[in-house]
């Protein structure tokens, strides 16, 4: 008889190994899930070091300007964008000659993008009213050159400008930027 209990009990386990192994799985997609969420979001055109401290929801307009730029050049040439200032912290925005106290870098809610021409210069501001943003400052060298075009998305500035700054001089309105 105990060798019929012996086999019985094999069976069941042999049984139950399936649902066990169901269970498992179960589990693990449970023990994954949010561990995903808590995943830096995944950008087409910018390494996740590159946007460091950016808002998610605005690097991804930038993503879809920069794609967008693609669309508008007669080329078909997508214009990268270079990010030469992103987010700052307050001692760093107070560093910057020309920055003003409430920035929207500080709030990861602003970039300042390399321009290398007129043409790009065009490219990157029309793609970036594509996705919804309105607020530009035009940054040119002693020469009279674009070399930067500010951008962000702070909802508490005023929306639908485009200012003009020399580089490294201070700004002419201080709400602004
Ligand atoms: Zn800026």
């Amino acid at each position: 008889m105990k060798l019929w209990a012996d086999l019985g009990d094999a069976f069941f386990a042999w049984l139950k190994f399936p649902k066990i192994g169901v269970s498992l799985r179960f589990q693990w997609t449970g023990f994954t899930a949010p561990k995903e969420k808590n995943m830096p979001p995944e950008y087409r055109y910018f390494k996740p070091e590159e946007v460091v401290g950016l808002d998610p929801e605005y690097v991804s307009k930038l993503d879809m300007a920069t794609a967008k730029t693609a669309e508008l050049d007669p080329n078909g040439k997508r214009t990268p964008f270079f990010i030469t200032s992103g987010f700052r912290s307050i001692d760093k925005n107070e560093s910057i000659i020309g920055s003003v106290p409430n920035s929207a870098h500080t709030k990861g809610l602003a970039t300042d993008l390399r321009v290398e021409n007129d043409h790009e210069a065009y490219l990157i501001i029309a793609s970036l009213i594509s996705v919804g943003i309105t607020r530009f400052g035009i940054y040119i060298n002693s020469a009279g050159a674009i070399t930067h075009i500010h951008n962000d998305v702070d909802p508490d500035k005023v929306p639908e400008v485009i200012w003009i700054k020399g580089e490294g001089k201070p700004n002419s309105d201080p709400a602004t930027v």
